[in-house]
């Protein structure tokens, strides 16, 4: 079987529910056995209610973020879906756009809104 693709889930708090959502509609792909979800820690405790199985990082206030990026630099991350809320700011911004530059310098697929985010998700499918 193919090693298991890791794909980061992370959604700002105003945006969580919408994640939920999108989750649940996308449980057949998300429960595939070849693939990892891991997720900042709030938003990982959502997944886990969806009975989506998730290994959780630290809070992203706490540093989630920037541990979800230096997997992505480590390789280990090849997928990062996040819900950035933009009527809001953060404390943590610069880890926040320390993601999108490491997701760049790596060229690893990020989607920043619920509309990529299924597009990137279908891209999967198409692939198997
Ligand atoms: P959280 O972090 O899932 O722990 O709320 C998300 C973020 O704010 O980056």
């Amino acid at each position: 079987m193919n090693k298991k693709m890791e794909i980061a889930v992370i959604a700002h708090d105003g945006k969580k529910a919408d994640m939920v959502q999108f989750l649940n509609k996308n449980r057949d792909i998300l429960l595939k056995e070849n693939i990892k979800i891991i997720a900042t820690g709030t938003t990982g405790s959502r997944v886990e209610a969806t009975g989506i199985k998730v290994k959780k990082m630290l809070s992203g206030p706490l540093g989630g973020d920037a541990q979800i990026a230096a997997r992505v630099a480590e390789g280990k991350t090849k997928m990062v879906l996040f819900f950035k809320d933009p009527s809001s700011s953060h404390a943590h911004e610069p880890d926040i756009n320390m993601l999108i530059r490491i997701c760049d310098v790596h060229n690893v697929p990020l989607a920043t809104n619920e509309a990529t985010a299924q597009l990137l998700l279908n891209a999967l499918l198409l692939e198997e």
